[in-house]
């Protein structure tokens, strides 16, 4: 991100498509630092690793090509966390497999729709950009309240469970750990011991004012 504009690295041997490909990401407001070669582009991260947003990568980049730079990207501690997006012509879609296997985000075959692609590197952008960690209560209170819902006696229906979490939630602490997914899962385990009572507690005492004021219809 550079002066509130998403940074794409276009690394494109073919000139015209460079040229056209940088016009319309402008249009869509992207900063575009376009790169002729692999080994340009891999100069240019190694300085600048933390303000690129993206690399848009042809899978025949020149010098260095898109396998090639993705692999590289991909062992470098400094830049391992860069997502890397791989255009591959339609006829060569086999090596889809390789190149989501060595960590692309994803695979552009072309020809492509120019709105389709768009909307493509914007969910990789916005991924990227989610909170690092995620408070695990949310998950332990929805399974909580899976597993003791007959106990609590209260009405099954969507209505009636979403407002007995939502209740739930507010009444327990937040707990954050890191998004990695084992991360998540290592928490909850560890929160079932640790928090156990207070969720049930939450729980409880939320299912009693459900019970009491149902939003059902
Ligand atoms: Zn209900």
């Amino acid at each position: 991100m550079r002066n509130g504009k998403e940074v794409i690295l276009l690394v494109e041997g073919n000139e015209e498509i460079r040229r056209v490909e940088t016009d319309f990401l402008e249009d869509k407001h992207c900063e575009v630092i376009g790169m002729e070669d692999g080994k340009q582009a891999l100069d240019y991260l190694k300085e600048n690793p933390y303000d690129t947003d993206l690399v848009l990568t042809s899978i025949d980049a020149p010098v260095i090509d898109g396998k090639e730079l993705l692999r590289l990207l991909k062992l470098s501690q400094r830049m391992k966390d860069i997502p890397v997006m791989v255009k591959l012509p339609m006829d060569r879609a086999e090596d889809r497999t390789e190149v989501m296997n060595n960590g692309a985000e994803d695979v552009l075959l072309t020809p492509y729709d120019e709105r389709a692609m768009f909307h493509r590197i914007d969910n990789i952008i916005m991924a990227k950009r989610r909170p690092f960690c995620v408070n695990i209560m949310e998950e332990a209170v929805v399974r909580e309240l899976d597993r003791h819902i007959d106990e609590l006696g209260v009405c099954k229906c969507r209505q009636c469970r979403k407002d007995i979490q939502t209740l739930a939630l507010n009444r327990v602490k937040p707990k954050y750990v890191s998004s990695e997914r084992g991360k998540i899962l290592s928490g909850l385990d560890q929160l079932s011991s640790d928090y156990l009572p207070d969720i049930l507690c939450a729980l409880t005492e939320s299912a009693e004012i459900v019970k009491k004021n149902p939003r059902h219809n």
